[in-house]
C-alpha cells in the first residue's frame, strides 16, 4: 500500500472512532484528574507521546490524531491553506494556560496521589459515551468553520495547546542531536514545480525550506506528505542525525 494511503486510512479511522478515543487523549480529563492528584490514562498518553516526540516530532499529528483526521476530511472539500501569521502564536499562549492549570491543581490537591488509567470510566465507556459523541460533532463542525475561514489544519496551526508539548520535545531530541524523524532535502534535484509546498496540509513553504537545505519548521506534522508528492527526489522521508 501507498504511505499516503495508509495515512488517510489511519487519520480516517481514528477520526471516526473519536468518541473513544477521547476517553485516553481528553486534555480536560488531564486537568479534571489533576485537579483529584491523579495521572489518569490521558496524562500517560501524553506523557508517552512527549517522550516518543525526542525521536519523531509531530508525527502524532500528521499520522494518528482523530482531530487531525477530521481536518484532512473536511479539507479535501477545501482549497484554502493556513498562512504564516501572528495566529501561529496562539496555541503557545493556549498551552501555557492548559499547562498551568495542570501544574496549579496538581499543586493545590497536594501533588500526585494516584495512577487511575480508568479515571472517569466508572460507568465503563458507556456511560460518557453520548456525551463524547456530541462532543465530538460538535467539534467536527467547528473543524469545518475554521477551515472554511482559515483554512486547511488550522486547529494543528494555530490553536492545539497540545502540539507545543511535540514541539518542545523535537526541539529537544534536535539540541541533544537525537536520530529524528523528517524531510532530507536534496536542492540540487529541485526544480521549482512546488508540488511539495501544494501538498503540504499545514501551508509550509516546503520548496523554499528544500532550496534553503533546512527543512526544519516547528508547524510540521511530519507527515511526510510533501516528500511523496516530490516526484524529483528532492525531499527524502526518513531518519537523519540532524535535521
Ligand atoms: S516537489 Fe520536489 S522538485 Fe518540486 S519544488 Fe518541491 S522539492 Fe522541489
Ligand atoms: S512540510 Fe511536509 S511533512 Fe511537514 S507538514 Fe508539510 S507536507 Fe507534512
Amino acid at each position: 500500500m501507498k504511505r499516503e494511503n495508509l495515512r488517510r486510512i489511519i487519520l480516517s479511522t481514528t477520526a471516526i472512532f473519536m468518541p473513544i478515543l477521547m476517553f485516553f487523549m481528553s486534555p480536560i480529563i488531564i486537568v479534571m484528574a489533576a485537579g483529584e492528584g491523579t495521572i489518569a490514562a490521558c496524562t500517560l498518553t501524553f506523557l508517552i507521546l512527549f517522550i516518543l516526540s525526542l525521536v519523531i516530532g509531530r508525527f502524532w499529528c500528521g499520522w494518528i490524531c482523530p482531530c487531525g483526521g477530521m481536518q484532512d476530511i473536511i479539507g479535501m472539500g477545501f482549497e484554502k491553506k493556513t498562512k504564516k501569521s501572528p495566529l501561529d502564536y496562539l496555541k503557545y499562549i493556549f498551552f501555557i494556560f492548559w499547562f498551568g492549570a495542570i501544574v496549579l491543581f496538581f499543586a493545590t490537591a497536594g501533588g500526585i496521589h494516584s495512577i487511575n488509567v480508568l479515571y472517569n470510566l466508572d460507568n465503563g465507556i458507556g456511560g460518557l459515551y453520548p456525551a463524547m459523541l456530541y462532543l465530538s460533532w460538535a467539534m467536527f463542525a467547528a473543524l469545518f468553520v475554521l477551515t472554511a475561514i482559515l483554512g486547511s489544519r488550522t486547529f494543528c496551526r494555530y490553536l492545539c495547546p497540545m502540539c507545543v508539548f511535540f514541539i518542545i520535545g523535537r526541539k529537544i531530541g534536535k539540541v541533544c542531536k537525537i536520530p529524528q524523524l523528517g524531510l532530507i532535502p536534496n536542492a540540487g534535484n529541485c526544480i521549482g514545480c512546488n508540488r511539495c509546498t501544494r501538498s503540504c496540509p499545514m501551508g509550509i513553504e516546503v520548496s523554499k525550506m528544500v532550496r534553503s537545505g533546512d527543512t526544519y519548521d516547528s508547524n510540521c506534522i511530519n507527515c511526510g506528505a510533501c516528500s511523496y508528492n516530490c516526484k524529483k527526489g528532492a525531499l527524502r522521508y526518513g531518519f537523519k542525525g540532524k535535521i
